[in-house]
């Protein structure tokens, strides 16, 4: 049986982790100097991630470094400089400005994995706009949606995702003035203007103007569990973050070759995949290509990755392919001496997974936490720091996290604007933070409101429920609210409601997680129908790809189960967690505030 902790030693290691003293890493840090890392817009004027990420490279004599390795679906690779990316991202710039787009202007991407994709989003930043990235297999309803919440001035896209998910519903977006298409030459679709026309046309060179620290930077949508997704704004500040915490969670050095498996569509993708190994000078691997074990061991291998950060369901994806116990022929087939350091995030690791890495890839998983509003990882498994499997890990230098006493609706009680601290060890609460780090969300857009309700007596509530122990080490729960997390996509049961309602057989909808060993949860939705329709299994297929066809494959529900008497609060709300408490046979709690179903008519 193996232990319950993996002990590191880092004997022997050919590289020094940058955190190697847990204690005094958290005892010496402060974020002024984490900030001093950086370079700064030369001149004094402020602090820009574009510039940061890629001309500082340049301005120190790296323009040679290979900043991308993009490998095509097709598996041909090419690879971008930081001298070429500096010079892209400043074309892209200047074309913005050109187009008449500036400073807090929103530029959308809805791409694939791809150099235009990094060429837009620095471009974008160079230019002081705002930039938002859109996953690609989000529908039409969750793309326009976030188009319209955002006030989307600029969409870069390609031509079959615009005309699948954008061109029907392009007269309902009057802030978006400019399509970019990326991937096609000449013959524009209507309305429409070419990537690579607008670079060529554009004059190159880019003067960054000056930018404040506190400057909007990035906009990431986010799920809520009972209105529109959330916008959470970002600052530019950011990238003392995103940097510092790539060193210490990550591990990463400049030398490594490192690749994210996040698409940058989600915060991941985005800190994580673009941003922070940017600013580091890493070589970063690009993969257009989606899942495939032995497509992903072979890039492991060719591309000598060293540090990988990839998400739970990929991992249990790759433990199916590969089980534990041998023989092992996928793994020992490729050559993946490079590899010196995994992570994963996004979701709960089993602590068999973190076994499996040891055994199969001959190094753990070092899980760790964080979430969109946070814009950095805040809990973390450290390359040189012991490994309780199953665990988050312990807090990063500069932060602080606690555990709070919960109200009858599962959230942080408040009373009278204090909440209660549970410093005891392993019991349950929710997981608070205290505010102050640089990619800290600045507010959810256009809703103060929220913004204000997700914190309390000096503390940011994350909605996730959590244990800590006597060293410090946090242990993933479940979520205290109704979002779902699916093949680490965050899901807001209520966009999915709201779709399916509009189908006319279906009268109400309640939407939860069903757990699934390899997806974490699959989106099941409870359905009652309007007169006259009967639940049959051809109904059951129409929803299903109804679903689909609005919200896309990451969103739609995979399961429809049928229920004229779904449970409701007196208020008329659907009771989600009645539902999941039937799903999965547990007691079904207080139902105190249910509708009495024969009541008076
Ligand atoms: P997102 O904002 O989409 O990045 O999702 C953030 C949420 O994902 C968190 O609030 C958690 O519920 C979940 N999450 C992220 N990392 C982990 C992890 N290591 N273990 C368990 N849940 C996680």
């Amino acid at each position: 049986m193996p232990s319950s902790v993996i002990r590191k030693t880092m004997e022997g290691a050919h590289v020094a982790p940058h955190l190697v003293d847990y204690e005094k890493a958290c005892a010496d840090f402060a974020w002024s100097r984490a900030t001093s890392q950086l370079a700064g817009l030369p001149g004094g004027k402020g602090l820009n991630i574009g510039y940061e990420a890629v001309d500082r490279h340049v301005a120190e004599g790296h323009a040679d470094r290979v900043a991308l390795r993009c490998i095509s679906r097709d598996d041909s690779t090419r690879s971008v400089t930081y001298g070429e990316l500096a010079e892209l991202s400043d074309r892209f710039a200047a074309a913005l400005t050109r187009l008449g787009i500036g400073a807090g202007d929103r530029v959308f991407t809805l791409l694939d994995r791809s150099p235009e994709l990094y060429v837009t989003v620095l471009g974008t930043l160079k230019n002081t706009s705002v930039l938002s990235p859109l996953f690609p297999a989000f529908g039409p309803d969750p793309v326009c949606q976030r188009l319209r919440l955002g006030d989307a001035r600029v969409l870069v896209t390609t031509e079959a995702l615009y005309e699948r998910k954008v061109a029907a519903q392009r007269a309902a977006l009057p802030t978006l003035r400019h399509v970019v298409i990326v991937g096609r030459r000449g013959h524009a679709l209507p309305g429409t203007v070419g990537f690579q026309e607008l670079m060529d046309s554009s004059p190159g060179g880019f003067a960054i103007p000056a930018t404040r620290p506190e400057d909007m930077a990035l906009l990431h949508f986010t799920s809520g569990t009972t209105s529109a997704p959330k916008g959470a704004v970002h600052v530019h500040a950011a990238v003392v973050a995103h940097r510092v915490t790539a060193q210490y969670a990550l591990d990463l050095h400049t030398e490594d070759v490192y690749w994210c498996t996040a698409d940058p569509g989600w915060v991941t993708g985005m800190s994580y995949g673009i941003i922070a190994p940017l600013t580091l000078g890493v070589t970063t691997v690009v993969d257009e290509g989606e899942y495939d074990a032995r497509r992903w061991y072979r890039i492991l291998a060719d591309e000598h990755v060293s540090v990988w950060y990839t998400a739970p369901t990929a991992i249990r994806m790759l433990m199916r392919a590969t089980p534990r116990g041998g023989p092992y022929d996928l793994p020992r087939s490729y050559d993946l001496s490079s590899l010196r350091f995994i992570a994963s995030v996004g979701e709960p690791l089993n602590p068999e997974a973190v076994w499996w890495g040891q055994e199969v890839l001959g190094l753990p998983i070092h899980d760790n936490w964080w979430q969109t509003e946070t814009g950095c990882i805040v809990i973390a498994n450290f390359a040189a720091c012991d490994i309780r499997p199953g665990s988050m890990g312990r807090t990063l230098p500069g932060m602080e996290a606690t555990v709070l006493a919960r109200g009858e609706d599962g959230r942080a009680a408040v009373t009278d604007g204090r909440v209660t601290e549970l410093r005891s060890p392993a019991v349950e609460g929710e997981l608070a933070l205290r505010p102050g780090w640089p990619s800290m969300f600045r507010g959810y857009l256009h809703d103060a409101e929220r913004y204000d309700a997700a914190f309390a007596d000096g503390w940011y509530l994350t909605g996730d429920v959590v244990r800590r122990d006597a060293d410090g080490y946090f242990w993933f729960v479940g979520r205290a609210d109704d979002v779902i997390k699916s093949a680490g996509h965050l899901v807001s049961p209520f966009e999915v409601e709201s779709a399916l309602m509009e189908h006319p057989a279906v009268a109400e909808a309640g939407v939860i997680g069903r757990p699934d060993e390899i997806a974490g949860n699959i989106i099941k939705a409870y359905v009652s129908l309007t007169p006259g329709r009967s639940a049959d299994s051809a109904l059951t297929r129409e929803l299903i790809a109804f679903g689909r066809r609005r919200l896309g494959p990451a969103v739609a529900p995979r399961e429809i189960a049928y229920d004229q008497h779904l449970p409701k609060t007196r208020s008329g709300k659907v009771m989600r967690r009645l539902l999941r408490a039937r799903e999965l046979g547990l007691p079904q709690g207080d139902t105190s505030t249910l509708e009495e179903r024969e009541g008076p008519a």
